[in-house]
C-alpha cells in the first residue's frame, strides 16, 4: 500500500528541511525522502562562518540543529531511500523506492549536488586509496603527510586550509593565477605557510602502487611537465547536479541544473526544485534554506488551490 501525503520533498539537507518545515507550518502533511542520512553535503563541511547569527560553526552541528528544529513537528522522514522510479508529470506524483511506494500532491526536489570528477587517469580507481572530496572525512588520514586539493573556488581554498589543520604540506593547484573564492578566504590562502601555490595548471595523471603516490601536472601557460609527491588529492572543481532519476522530465540549464522561477516552480505542475541543485547564482547554506521557505508555502498554496477546485467542482 502506498504512503500518502500532500507535499514529499526529495533531499534531506538544509533546503529540503527548511521547505519541510514551512510546508508543514502550513498545514500540509509532509514527508522527507533521503537516499542517505538526513542533513545534507553541509555535515561534511569543516567550519561554515557566514550562515547568519552563527560566527563559527562546524557543519555538521547546523545540520544537527536543523534537523532538531524539524523533529518537534510531525514530519516523517525516510533516510537510505533509493528512488527507483518516479512520475512527476501526472497530477498525483508516483515515486517507488527500494522500500516504499510514495503517492503526493506535490514534490520538492532538494536533491542537491556533487563534487565534479577530474575525468583523468588514476582518479576514479584510487577513491578510497588517496583520492578523496571529502576533506573532513579524510583529512585526519593525512597527519604529517603531503596533499593535493585542486580547483578555484570557495570548495578548494576552504577544503585547503582545514587539511592544514593535518597535513604537513599541501599544494593547491589551480588552472588560473587567480581564484574565484571569496577574498577573504584567499587571504587566509596565501599567509598559510603550509600551503604551496601552483597556478596556471592542471593534474593530467594520478599515480598509485597501493596507494596514491605521485601526480602528473602541466602547467597550462608554458605546456611544461612535472611530477609531485604527494599522499593523497582532493579535486574541489564544482558541482553536478543530483537530478539521475527525474531529469528528464524536467527542464533543465545546459549543466543539467533545474530551471526555476522566483516561487521556485519547475515546468512541471506541483513541482518545486530548491538549493543547490536548481539554476541559481548563489550556492550557500542560507539561500538553500531561504528557497525552502519559498517552496515550502508554495507548495501548500498550490495544495490548497488543488483542493478549492475540487470543491467547487
Ligand atoms: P566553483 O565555485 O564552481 O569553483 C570550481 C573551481 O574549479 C573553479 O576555480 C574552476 O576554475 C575549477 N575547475 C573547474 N573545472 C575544472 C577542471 N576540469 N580542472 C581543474 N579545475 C577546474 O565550485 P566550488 O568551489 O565547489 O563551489 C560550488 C558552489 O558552492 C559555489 O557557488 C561556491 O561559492 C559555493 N560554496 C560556498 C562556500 C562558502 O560560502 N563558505 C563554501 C563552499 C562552496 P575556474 O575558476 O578557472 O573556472
Amino acid at each position: 500500500m502506498s504512503k500518502n501525503f500532500d507535499c514529499i520533498i526529495l533531499g534531506g539537507g538544509p533546503a529540503g528541511l527548511s521547505a519541510s518545515l514551512y510546508a508543514y507550518r502550513s498545514g500540509i502533511k509532509t514527508a522527507i525522502i533521503d537516499i542517505s542520512a538526513i542533513g545534507g553535503t553541509p555535515t561534511n563541511y569543516c567550519e561554515i562562518d557566514n550562515y547568519l547569527g552563527f560566527n563559527k560553526i562546524q557543519g555538521f552541528e547546523l545540520c544537527e540543529k536543523f534537523e532538531n528544529h524539524i523533529d518537534e513537528f510531525n514530519i516523517e522522514k525516510f533516510p537510505y531511500e533509493e528512488i527507483e522510479k518516479i512520475d512527476l508529470t501526472s497530477p498525483i506524483k508516483k515515486i517507488k523506492t527500494i522500500n516504499h511506494e510514495f503517492c503526493a500532491k506535490s514534490v520538492i526536489i532538494a536533491t542537491g549536488a556533487r563534487n565534479k570528477k577530474l575525468g583523468i587517469k588514476g582518479e576514479i580507481e584510487n577513491i578510497g586509496k588517496g583520492v578523496s572530496y571529502c576533506a573532513v572525512c579524510d583529512g585526519a588520514f593525512y597527519k604529517d603527510k603531503i596533499v593535493a586539493v585542486v580547483g578555484g573556488g570557495n570548495s578548494a581554498l576552504e577544503e585547503a586550509l582545514y587539511l592544514t589543520k593535518h597535513a604537513k604540506k599541501v599544494y593547491l593547484i589551480h588552472r588560473r593565477d587567480t581564484f574565484r573564492a571569496d577574498k577573504i578566504i584567499q587571504d587566509k590562502i596565501f599567509s598559510n605557510k603550509k600551503i604551496e601555490l601552483v597556478l596556471d595548471s592542471t593534474v593530467e595523471e594520478i599515480f598509485a602502487d597501493k596507494k596514491v603516490n605521485s601526480i602528473a601536472i602541466k602547467n597550462v601557460k608554458n605546456n611544461k611537465k612535472a611530477k609531485l609527491n604527494i599522499d593523497g588529492i582532493f579535486p574541489y572543481i564544482g558541482l553536478e547536479p543530483n537530478i539521475e532519476s527525474f531529469g528528464a522530465q524536467l527542464k533543465l540549464d545546459k549543466s543539467g541544473f533545474i530551471l526555476t522561477d522566483e516561487t521556485m516552480k519547475t515546468n512541471l505542475e506541483g513541482v518545486f526544485a530548491i538549493g543547490d541543485v536548481r539554476k541559481t547564482p548563489l550556492r550557500q547554506v542560507i539561500t538553500a534554506v531561504s528557497d525552502g521557505a519559498i517552496a515550502g508555502v508554495e507548495a501548500s498554496k498550490y495544495i490548497m488551490n488543488l483542493e478549492n477546485v475540487a470543491i467547487r467542482k
